[in-house]
């Protein structure tokens, strides 16, 4: 049995049912992805564009891609119609161009917005009272084309479990009291009748991720290896 094979079986076996695995494949070769796929996987995780658009015609039509990079605005466009989720929305001027370009494609785009809990500067994202705002001033009503699935987040990059779980603690009590405010509002807008996900996890934190309540965790090199940039 291949080693991603044997990767995937063993990361199944452990994931609760309910909470859904994602292959992050970015920098591994088309070949990785079928092994993955032949061993039953069908959602990929991708964060460059150009990479997740080459490897599209590569693999059957039923995979579902996620994308999970940061995206730059003129990028949008190409990759609209193309993804089943786009997890890392990271601003308001993003969240309006996914918006339009979807409407000129007649399409609408499933998305999660990306919240900035880690203790770094360089992580892109909201901060939580940003979106806290964003549901209380009712920004969401101008969007017509997005459906907003949920929020997406990366703990800091640090072995220390317990700040790990304190980051992935502030994501899960955020989620929740947004979906309190959306159980006030009757009949809920429809960019937000689908706000169901938490994204959060990866290959050394997903374990925590998932006792705080990921409903979706985003693993690499625990099923691919290490990365070969
Ligand atoms: C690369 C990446 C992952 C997967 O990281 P691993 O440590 O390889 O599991 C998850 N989420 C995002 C946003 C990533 O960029």
């Amino acid at each position: 049995m291949s080693d991603i094979k044997r990767n995937l079986e063993r990361l199944r076996s452990k994931i609760p049912s309910g909470v859904k695995l994602v292959a992050v494949s970015k920098f591994q070769p088309v070949e990785a992805l079928r092994e993955a796929y032949d061993a039953g996987q069908r959602v990929f995780g991708e964060s460059r564009v150009q990479e997740l658009l080459g490897k599209i015609p590569l693999l059957p039509t039923d995979v579902r891609w996620h994308f999970i990079g940061h995206l730059q605005t003129n990028k949008v466009r190409q990759l609209i119609g193309a993804v089943s989720l786009i997890e890392s929305v990271d601003s308001m001027r993003l969240l309006s161009l996914i918006d339009e370009e979807s409407r000129k494609k007649d399409v609408r785009t499933r998305v999660l917005l990306q919240v900035h809990v880690a203790r770094e500067e360089t992580k892109f994202g909201f901060s939580p009272e940003e979106l806290i705002s964003f549901f209380d001033n009712r920004q969401f009503e101008s969007l017509s084309h997005v459906s907003i699935c949920g929020l997406m987040a990366m703990a800091t990059n640090t072995s220390d479990k317990e700040v790990i779980r304190e980051d992935f603690s502030i994501v899960h009590s955020l989620f929740t009291g947004l979906k309190e405010k959306l159980c006030g509002q009757m009949p809920r807008h429809r960019a937000l009748e689908e706000f169901n996900q938490i994204s959060m996890g990866m290959s050394s934190d997903w374990q925590i991720a998932v006792e705080v309540g990921a409903t979706i965790i985003r693993v690499g090199s625990a099923i691919f290896g290490e990365r070969h940039y």
